[in-house]
């Protein structure tokens, strides 16, 4: 419960730094880091060294008072102070005494009567404190009071006595309580100490903060230097759509976005120029027929009294040539419709050897009119879940292409087979197969061959360019074997079932 309520505390607050504006900027992120980073070290080390400068000094002015006190209880023992206080001899101690330490010194006997007091105004009262009645007992103590400035010890005053009061032998002596001392001594000259220290300390932490100030203005923006570089060079780039690649190589970061950025502008231009080359390949293409039309028109316009053979003759080369735009275009459209998303899809269980059979019988009419057999020939029976009008696409384009491509007496065999994931259909045929060099290119938009037969045999060059794409939107496969002069074997696999990405 803790550390849930500790992480939305960190990510409100997290929030709440990235909604202050100013905060964004990674100059001023890094500049309040070195200045945190600077400052808590000054400031710890500060308070460090005054408060052990304290504590030392409080514990050597303890201990050095207590020294004195011991040689004064002997003395007042010596000379039976507790008795009689017209002592000379002690009582300058005592004055002295208090004068040093600018404090206050009491003598209190067993029956707690405070026989002497430096201040002299406790004198033969009686002192009722806890610590004066453990002293009697023979405990010492200490108390420093830093609010009202001042250390307070009792001191117990021992006398050595002889079991049986004699003097002789040192055997069997024991230390006996006559009375008690309490002194209250000053420590304004230690608080005086630290105040001069911690003025000199305040100062130096004002220095070293300036300087932390300094070195963290100038090391952010050494920092951010690098991306300011990156950020120009980029404007620079979109401004003028250079073609220059960007490289800022003042530290690794900025050089890995100068790469990643290259990449991209890479990547731009090569669908840039293959958008040009497709655009100026569909104008070639679609210009093609209509400057055969004119020409044809133009040629009958220049003639009076053309003969109606002509005329038809023409007319038919120019309806040839209407057909062949058209095919174009459909061809194109199909291409376009095939660039869209694999949500364009119209999935449905679908029977593939119908589909097949269905395409062989509209296609054996152009095979029979070349001479080429067409031969189907299906191992098993496959159901698929495809879209029906994509794939039809696939397999009258191979199939066409198998009959377009071939010699005269040759065949084109179509094979169906399918195992538990994929169905595969193999279209071979006896053509002319597809020179090697050429073989990798053949899926690129209006690429052919042999330019001038395919344009002859009604090619343009966009078949096996939407056949890839059909396929691929389906998740499958398309292999070519080709030999010239011996044939050319397609086969696509696609899964039975289809799979959403
Ligand atoms: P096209 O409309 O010109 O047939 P495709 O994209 O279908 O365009 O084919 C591209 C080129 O690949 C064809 O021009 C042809 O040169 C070659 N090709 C395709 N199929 C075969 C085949 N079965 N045999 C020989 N060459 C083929």
């Amino acid at each position: 419960m803790c550390g849930l309520s500790g992480v939305w505390a960190i990510t409100l607050l997290k929030d709440k730094i990235s909604k202050i504006k100013f905060l964004k900027s990674l100059r001023t992120r890094i500049l309040l880091i070195l200045l945190i980073v600077g400052l808590i070290p000054c400031v710890s080390m500060r308070y460090a060294i005054l408060q052990n400068y304290e504590r030392r000094a409080v514990s050597l002015r303890t201990s050095d008072i207590t020294t004195q006190l011991r040689i004064l209880a002997n003395h007042l023992i010596t000379y039976h102070y507790l008795q009689d206080t017209s002592s000379e001899v002690i009582n300058a101690e005592l004055s002295q005494l208090s004068s040093l330490y600018d404090g206050r010194v009491m003598i209190i006997n067993n029956d707690l009567r405070i026989v002497k007091d430096t201040y002299g105004i406790s004198e033969n009262k009686t002192m009722i404190s806890e610590e004066v009645v453990r002293c009697i007992k023979g405990e010492s103590a200490s108390k420093y009071d830093r609010d009202n400035g001042y250390i307070e010890m009792t001191i117990p005053i021992t006398e050595t006595v002889a079991p049986g009061g004699g003097e002789s032998g040192a055997a069997g002596r024991r230390e006996v309580v006559r009375g008690a001392m309490l002194v209250s001594a000053s420590t304004d000259s230690i608080m005086a100490t630290m105040d001069a220290l911690s003025r000199q300390a305040l100062i130096i932490g004002v220095i070293v903060m300036i300087a932390i100030l300094i070195v963290s203005v100038l090391a952010a923006k050494m920092l951010i230097h690098p991306f300011e570089k990156i950020t120009a060079a980029l404007d620079k780039a979109q401004e003028g759509y250079t073609d220059d690649p960007i490289s800022v190589t003042d530290c690794i970061e900025t050089e890995h976005i100068g790469d990643a950025f290259n990449r991209v502008l890479g990547r731009m231009k090569v669908l840039d120029d293959s958008r040009q080359e497709f655009v100026s390949n569909v104008s070639h293409e679609l210009k093609t027929p209509i400057t055969s039309m004119k020409v044809l028109a133009d040629s009958l316009l220049a003639q009076n009294d053309v003969p109606i053979e002509v005329y038809q003759d023409f007319m038919s080369d120019i309806a040839g040539e209407i057909e062949r735009e058209d095919k174009i275009i459909n061809d194109l459209l199909s291409l376009v419709k095939m660039d869209r998303t694999a949500a364009d899809l119209n999935i449905a269980e679908v029977d593939i050897n119908v589909l097949v059979e269905l395409i062989m019988r509209r296609l054996r009419p152009i095979a029979q009119k070349r001479d080429v057999e067409l031969v189907y020939e299906s191992a098993r029976q496959v159901t698929a879940a495809v879209d029906e009008v994509k794939i039809t696409l696939v397999i009258s384009n191979l199939v066409e292409n198998a009959i377009k491509y071939n010699k005269e007496h040759g065949w084109v065999k179509v094979t169906l087979d399918a195992d538990h994931q994929f169905f595969t259909l193999v279209v071979a045929d006896s053509g002319i197969g597809i020179p090697e060099d050429a073989v990798d290119q053949i899926y690129e938009r209006f690429y052919r061959v042999d330019k001038s037969r395919s344009r002859e045999i009604g090619g343009t060059g966009l078949g096996l360019a939407i056949t890839k794409n059909a396929i691929l939107m389906h998740r499958g496969s398309i292999r070519v074997e080709s030999k010239v002069d011996e044939g050319t074997t397609f086969t696509v696999k696609i899964p039975l079932s289809y799979i959403p990405a």
